[in-house]
């Protein structure tokens, strides 16, 4: 398989290529070059196929003879070491539960995939090491430090807010040791990204082979299409159409949904519901695309004024916007909002919700209003627990600390303190 860059300008790429380099040189997102439909046996037997066995159909096309299937099926049953539950909070609406992973946030499947991808990459390169490098406002750093640690020839270099990101989150990037390393910087999350930005441009830094790991990866984004493979599975013998609601920041989760749409999964419409950084639902409402910077909430891994993969959805529909509102709606909400639903949900079914689940939640049942008959599902898409802080006093409940999470409180904090981006290219130098 081959990926085009969405900027035009740089050469298609294998699959391997376009993982080492995350971003294209003409710094656009990559995009395979073909989507083939699976056959209608797959659908129509999907309910005997193991998780693994459904994941393997689904992701082969796109990794082609590049990886040997014996060790690709290998990376699969690695990345899918947990499991996805389908919970029923009331009728004919469903929490898909993605935070059953070692730092339970959805992002362990994309990060555990992409970093046995690169492992094998580089398993016959001697003297080669590539670093990735990472800024996060919270999960997404602990979702790749845990699924590279230990991965041969990969140094990873996580760049968090000091100060900004919950204790837990922060102790899920800085104890784990290896090659895991964690800069805490003094400033904000932007400053961070901006740092990464900065160095990815640096030609001084070339020998470094930086590579990122947020969604722009192709190899983080495209297994995101698994888990609506999973629930199609689960609940495909009640015959009524499906309706997915992903809490969306850069949109790379929903964008994983509409592949698989397209590769004949019978999904009937998806919402993509936002915290009060509204660039979508505007774009839906209006047709103008005008990204805002970002603004704080308490669903604060959705805080993105420009989303990075809206590109390749609007790619997917080929900029018809009539048609890509037959397939999708999008809906912005509150704090206030969050907060109310979180109870509401815990009243009505006792079912313990975080903020960004229950902006799923919201975006689902605005969205069933528009469907007779039809199941919803919205994406749960961390553990409670990451979000004690909001989830503890908003429902007056203790949550009781997970095992994954247990671990990572016994043991001590190691971070380097940087300023400017000065400090970090004379750490990645040495
Ligand atoms: C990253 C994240 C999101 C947003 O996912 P996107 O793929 O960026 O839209 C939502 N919820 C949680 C908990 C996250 O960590």
């Amino acid at each position: 398989m081959k990926y085009y860059s969405l900027n035009h300008k740089a050469q298609n790429v294998s699959f391997q290529e376009a993982v080492i380099q995350g971003l294209a040189s003409d710094r656009g997102l990559y995009f395979p070059e073909t989507l083939t439909p699976l056959d209608s046996a797959f659908f129509d037997s999907i309910a005997n196929l193991s998780n693994e066995e459904i994941a393997f159909q689904a992701i082969k096309q796109f990794v082609g003879d590049e990886i040997p299937e014996n060790i690709l099926k290998e990376i699969i049953n690695e990345t899918l070491c947990f499991d996805f539950p389908l919970v029923e909070v009331e009728k004919d609406i469903y929490s898909l539960e993605l935070f059953h992973g070692p730092t339970m946030a959805f992002k362990d499947v994309g990060a555990r995939f992409m970093s046995r991808c690169i492992g094998y990459f580089n398993k016959d390169k001697k003297d080669y090491k590539s670093t990735v490098l990472v800024a996060t406002s919270g999960d997404t750093g602990g979702a790749v430090a845990n699924g590279f640690l230990g991965v041969k020839g990969v140094d990873v270099i996580i760049l968090y807010p000091s100060g900004k990101v919950s204790d837990i989150q922060e102790r899920q990037l800085t104890t784990l040791g290896q090659n895991i390393k964690a800069l805490e910087v003094d400033g904000f999350f932007d400053d961070c990204q901006d740092m990464v930005k900065k160095a990815f441009l640096d030609p001084d830094l070339k020998h470094k082979n930086l590579t990122s790991a947020n969604s722009i990866n192709i190899a983080r984004w495209l297994p995101q299409m698994f888990y609506f493979f999973f629930a199609y599975k689960a609940l495909k013998k009640q015959n009524k159409p499906l309706i997915f609601s992903c809490p969306s920041g850069n949109f790379g989760n929903i964008c994983a949904g509409i592949i698989a749409k397209k590769m004949g999964l019978p999904i009937e419409h998806f919402v993509a519901s936002t915290n009060v950084n509204d660039t979508v639902p505007r774009f839906l409402q209006n047709g103008i695309y005008d990204p805002k910077s970002s603004k704080a909430t308490i669903s604060n891994a959705m805080d993105v004024g420009n989303p990075s993969n809206f590109i390749r959805i609007q790619e997917m529909y080929q900029n018809d916007l009539e048609q890509f509102k037959k397939d999708f709606s999008s809906y912005t909400f509150s704090d206030e909002e969050t907060i109310a639903a979180m109870k509401s949900i815990y009243k009505i079914a006792g079912y313990i919700s975080e903020p960004h689940g229950a902006i799923g939640y919201l975006g689902l049942k605005k969205e069933l209003n528009n469907h007779q008959n039809a199941i919803g599902i919205f994406l749960e898409t961390a553990h409670p627990i990451k979000f004690l802080d909001t989830v503890e006093p908003a429902l007056n409940v203790q949550l009781p600390i997970p095992i994954q999470i247990e671990s990572v409180l016994e043991v001590e904090k190691v971070s380097v303190k940087i300023k400017i981006y000065e400090d970090l290219k004379a750490f990645l130098i040495v």
